[in-house]
């Protein structure tokens, strides 16, 4: 067969790996962390192979994670029968880096101190790679599930990997580190000491669902038996978290719960559980990040929510149980009632499918209304990260506009630092204003000095800035919250006059209205009417959309997209 080949490392591969090699994370024990979450993942996934590919040849008799420490050799090996890698899947996931926003993620590292360098590679998570913090050199021996052959990949992570057939290798992948010798002297990180593996585990990967054993010390005496090799002992307690009461499940075991389903490195912003008996039997899971992740506007962006069946994992991003502009939340939906065998198909036109997605929904926009209330800066971090999306919402899901526009917060001219909500807008609202005044346009600054706002400050009206692009659309789609009409102040007539002040533009249009029909005229090619207006105190004039016109900023979206 093929003999060995080397391969470079992606250029971002490699230079992600030049971070690892120089350690830029100060906490190097979850390394380990991130090889038990792989297997974990590896196992969930073969145990769904063969229950759906019924001709498919593994074995799934004992799925496990095994953790060798080798103090002799200075290694530590963690091995899974999982689903296993066939070669072109090496080279693809563990030689390339597949995310979008790597790039700008390494050119922001280069600009940053270690400090905030910590912050970003926890943000984008570098998974296998993080190896490399303890290992000077790296082995890996898989076989996929199915196929005959094996692969043996090893690397020094340094610019290039070699990569060979083996053909004898069992199912499943085997990743040998070979320790650094500057951390055998700390006992604390000694990773071929089953003592700290231990410690490990149980800090880290404890709800991992599948055992995860090391093979124990011998223990005293046991020489004398002639008893085959040292006992077993499984080091995590492997109960699914979101089965147990909520009571007993410590913020830190939730917040490492979190990192194995989000592959995020940082604690969630908040946890959010839910369950239900009865017909539709469920429990979820669920967690608001702490940064909207690098492709949360990208179009192959995915959803964060698992499913399970009776604690058996059944997808990843499992699109049936958030709407798009909930995207951003991560965790796990286990629901009692569902064939193991479902496709993604299928869950869209199921019943109960469709009733926890209501559920849910509705929980995370109460989650974010009580934080309103209760934990402000909470609050404004969970907009500021992901408020584009969720604005997504009030086009996508017209049931819930309400709930969105409550808990939405937007920049006004109340305060120059602060956005406000539109509960707070209402309870400022002038005597005589009916209405809530808002402004697209593409700053701040380029709206407020806009023309159309001089009556507006004039009489003190609030006005809404809005600058995001997403704000045109939904606009246009969004009559009135808490029964006051959304109105757009560069758009039509807005209503400011009493009934002296009309009869007074009344006598004004008749006085001018010689010069009007002229300079309509002289215009007729560029606007469609010429108005008196009362809008303006310093400028002497302006233009104005009709109010069923796209707006300038609106248009020049479109034309920006090619329409
Ligand atoms: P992530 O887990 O966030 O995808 P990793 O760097 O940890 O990133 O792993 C990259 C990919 O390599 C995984 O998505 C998976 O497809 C593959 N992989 C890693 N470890 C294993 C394993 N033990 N068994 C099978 N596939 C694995
Ligand atoms: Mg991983």
């Amino acid at each position: 067969s093929t003999p060995t080949e080397t391969i470079e490392f992606q250029a971002e591969a490699r230079q992600l790996l030049q971070l690892m090699i120089h350690s830029i994370y100060s906490n190097k024990d979850i390394f380990l962390r991130e090889l038990i979450s792989n297997a974990s993942d590896a196992l969930d996934k073969v145990r769904l192979a063969g229950y759906q590919e019924k001709d498919l040849d593994v074995d799934t008799s004992d799925l496990h994670v095994e953790l060798v420490p080798d103090a002799e050799n200075r290694t530590l090996t963690v091995r899974d029968n999982g689903i296993g890698m066939s070669r072109d899947d090496v080279v693809d996931l563990i030689g390339t880096i597949a995310k979008s926003g790597t790039a700008e993620l390494l050119a922001q590292l280069k600009e940053s101190d270690s400090v905030e360098s910590q912050a970003l590679i926890g943000q984008f998570g570098v998974g296998f790679y993080s190896s490399f913090m303890v290992a000077d050199r790296v082995e890996l021996v898989t076989r996929k599930a199915g196929e005959t052959e094996g692969v043996h990949w090893e690397s020094t992570g340094e610019g290039s990997y070699t990569i060979e057939p083996v053909p004898d290798a069992p199912q499943g992948t085997s990743v040998t580190l070979h320790l650094k010798a500057e951390d055998a002297e700390d006992s604390l990180h000694d990773y071929a000491n089953p003592a700290t593996v231990r410690r490990i585990v149980k800090k880290y990967s404890d709800f991992i669902t599948w055992p995860v054993r090391m093979a124990g010390e011998k223990k005293d005496g046991a020489e004398e038996t002639d008893d085959a090799g040292p006992e077993v002992e499984t080091l995590n307690s492997m109960k699914a978290l979101w089965a147990r009461p909520q009571k007993d499940v410590s913020d830190e075991e939730y917040a490492e719960f979190y990192r194995h389903v989000s592959h995020d490195w940082q604690e969630p912003l908040e946890t959010i559980r839910l369950s239900a008996e009865g017909t539709f039997e469920y429990q979820a899971l669920l967690f608001l990040p702490q940064h909207a992740p690098m492709d949360l506007y990208m179009r192959e962006r995915r959803r964060g929510v698992q499913l399970y069946v009776r604690r058996v994992f059944i997808m990843d991003d499992c699109e049936a149980l958030v709407p798009e502009y909930l995207r951003f939340v991560k965790g796990v939906v286990d629901a009692a009632d569902l064939s193991l065998n479902v496709s993604r198909e299928i869950l869209q036109q199921d019943r109960q499918i469709t009733a926890i997605r209501r559920r849910l929904v509705k929980k995370v926009l109460s989650t974010v209304k009580t934080m309103m209330t209760e934990d402000a800066d909470k609050y404004a971090t969970f907009w500021e990260q992901f408020g584009r999306a969720v604005k997504e919402g009030l086009l996508e899901d017209p049931d819930n506009r309400d709930g969105i526009l409550e808990i939405a917060s937007f920049a006004s001219t109340h305060d120059t630092e602060k956005p406000t909500t539109l509960a707070d807008y209402v309870s400022r609202m002038r005597d005589g204003q009916e209405h809530v005044y808002y402004m697209t346009g593409e700053s701040r600054s380029s709206i407020e000095a806009s023309p159309h706002m001089e009556a507006l400050r004039d009489r003190g009206y609030e006005v809404l800035l809005l600058t995001d692009p997403i704000d045109e659309v939904w606009v246009d789609q969004v009559p009135e919250f808490d029964g006051k009409e959304l109105r757009s102040i560069a758009k039509g007539q807005v209503d400011l006059e009493t009934e002296e002040q009309k009869q007074e533009a009344q006598k004004r249009n008749e006085e001018f209205s010689g010069f009007l029909e002229w300079i309509t005229g002289a215009l007729s090619e560029q606007v469609k009417d010429v108005r008196l207006s009362s809008r303006l105190t310093t400028s002497a004039a302006c233009l104005v959309n009709d109010e069923h016109d796209m707006s300038p900023a609106l248009e020049k979206m479109y034309r920006a997209m090619g329409q």
